[in-house]
């Protein structure tokens, strides 16, 4: 064999034994698998993840399951097929992707659990922003603004990991406030696929159900809280039932601007996006990215990248046009 064959030879050997076989660490292939486009928070992220993971010379393939279980696995395994080096995957059902994970695998292809952790799978690693904490954030905003009376919770979708940690973060403000007699839950829900109008007809029923006798609603996130805002409007109750939300959608922005919900939680999406597009990319070059944070996702210590949420009421909303997430004229038209 000739000294230039024998080094191509070696080399190729190398790259097959230290990652995926296919993996181009300079230029590498990133599938980015979100659960539901349609909703305006996975839009931003989406830009912004694309964005980064360019400019770090990677190439993105996107594709939305609409909150289909079944469509996000055939994706899934489409963009395995297609040879890409890393899988970001933002799972519609948390529980259902160990399969899936398993063939990335086994093709070599790193896998990155995006915002919501994938439960039972053998992943490489989790990036989200601290949900324990944004449920805090949620129920701390709410008792501020009403420390007494009949409290209704309305969770995330039960598919969604995340929605437990809000509720466990949620719970850990109220309890003590249960315990004392301040606050009474009269009513939970988990909200199916984060449905705002689901969200809606579940805080109809539960206005009929209480007399209208709800005084605070602990919502998980914007689109539910819109539902439920809704509800309360038909009763004339918006304004005066305190609601949480998160995610600074544009439309929960105005509706804290106006006073209908009380805070929402600000998630710096481009802050998520962007490391979670080095950390793949670092992962596909064998490199080690900062973790701070471990997780348990059923299966194994899951290296996290846990990221701070910001409480945002009418007091502060002037950080969401510093930060450059809207202009001052977004939030003021109508
Ligand atoms: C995310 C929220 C989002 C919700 C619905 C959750 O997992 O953390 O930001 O509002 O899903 O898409």
């Amino acid at each position: 064999m000739n000294k230039l064959l024998k080094t191509a030879v070696v080399g190729a050997l190398l790259a097959l034994s230290c990652g995926a076989a296919h993996a181009d660490a300079k230029n590498p292939k990133i599938g980015f698998s979100i659960d539901d486009l349609r909703l305006e928070r996975w839009v931003r992220d989406r830009d912004f993840f694309t964005a980064e993971a360019t400019k770090l010379g990677a190439k993105v393939y996107v594709q939305s399951a609409d909150a289909n279980e079944q469509r996000q696995i055939s994706q899934i395994e489409n963009l395995i097929s297609r040879g890409v080096d890393v899988l970001v995957i933002v799972p519609y059902n948390a529980t259902v992707l160990n399969n899936a994970v398993r063939e990335a695998k086994k093709a070599k292809i790193k896998v990155v659990s995006y915002d919501r952790l994938i439960l039972n799978a053998d992943i490489d690693a989790y990036i989200s922003f601290d949900n324990e904490k944004v449920g805090e954030m949620q129920a701390q905003g709410v008792v501020a603004a009403k420390p007494k009376g009949n409290y209704y919770l309305l969770g995330g979708a039960p598919t969604d990991n995340n929605a437990k940690l809000l509720r466990e973060g949620q719970m850990k403000v109220l309890q003590p406030l249960v315990d004392k007699g301040d606050i009474k839950i009269v009513g939970k829900q988990w909200v199916k696929d984060w449905s705002a109008s689901e969200a809606m007809s579940i805080v109809e029923n539960a206005l009929t159900a209480n007399n209208n006798k709800i005084d605070a609603i602990v919502a998980s996130n914007d689109g539910t809280a819109g539902g439920a805002i809704q509800a309360l409007t038909a009763q004339k109750l918006a304004g005066k039932v305190p609601v949480s939300g998160q995610d600074a959608d544009i439309a929960a922005v105005k509706r804290v601007i106006a006073g209908t919900q009380t805070l929402t939680v600000y998630k710096p999406l481009k802050l998520i996006a962007s490391e979670a597009a080095k950390l793949s990319i670092q992962l596909v070059r064998n490199e080690k990215p900062a973790y701070n944070a471990q997780y348990n996702n059923g299966l194994k210590q899951v290296s996290t990248l846990l990221l701070k949420p910001i409480p945002l009421t009418k007091a502060n909303v002037q950080t969401l046009v510093d930060d450059g997430f809207y202009t001052k004229a977004q939030l003021s038209a109508n």
